[in-house]
């Protein structure tokens, strides 16, 4: 327990089990003060700083900037309501009611414990019921998710949540495969490894031939 922290007081605590995300609302948290990119940087300066090298020598006076600048692009989805992105759908389908499946969509992300990236891939599939979606907005719903502060199993569960909230679809399956770079370059140095999670829902987690087509579809075409 934190001494500092007035007795009863709860940690807001990021769940860890795909079954607690999948109870979260889809919204991103809310920040309450925004630091300015003054302060941002000044911050990157400390870090160079706590490293131990000198943030005034001529290959590192423009570096905050510039970490600050990615850190605008890697944090990106927290402007954007992965809802929105969604609701615009097609009604006409003209009876297709097959599975939609979006494979292999690149997946670059952050984890929330070390900030170093995540990158993998993911799979995304819903049966339609009545409505579909232009498929670069499955993708996008990944980005924006992605473009947060995250951990594997909550990403992969926001993903098909947001999608069976918006598209009511039958079923909803998205699998996600990455590498997380605080297991490949720090910590337990494992690389090669990835970590595999999956979130089914509706007919993908009743029926056992859906599912199974959904997986021997994101495999097919691949070697061995
Ligand atoms: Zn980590």
């Amino acid at each position: 327990m934190s001494l500092d922290r007035p007795a009863g007081a709860r940690l807001p605590v990021a769940p860890r089990d795909y079954r607690d995300a999948a109870a979260c609302p889809a919204d991103a948290p809310v920040v309450v003060h925004r630091p300015s990119r003054a302060e941002a940087e000044k911050a990157v300066r400390t870090l160079i700083e706590w490293a131990g090298d000198d943030p005034d020598r001529e290959g590192l006076i423009d570096t905050p900037k510039r970490v600050v600048a990615a850190y605008e692009e890697f944090f990106a989805g927290y402007q954007d309501d992965p809802e929105d992105i969604l609701r615009r759908t097609f009604e006409e389908v003209d009876g297709y009611d097959e599975m939609v499946l979006l494979r292999d969509i690149r997946l670059e992300s952050h984890c929330e414990h070390h900030m170093v990236p995540i990158v993998g891939k993911a799979h995304v599939a819903y049966l339609p019921n009545n409505r579909v979606v232009g498929i670069s907005k499955l993708a996008r719903v990944v980005e924006l998710y992605a473009k947060r502060l995250q951990i594997q199993e909550k990403l992969t569960a926001q993903v098909a949540n947001t999608i069976n909230t918006v598209l009511e679809p039958k079923g909803v399956a998205v699998v996600v495969e990455a590498a997380h770079q605080c297991m490949t370059t720090r910590g337990v140095r494992k690389p090669g490894v990835t970590m595999v999670t999956s979130r089914m829902l509706g007919a993908f987690r009743t029926c056992s031939d859906t599912r199974k087509e959904f997986l021997s579809m994101i495999q097919s075409g691949r070697a061995g």
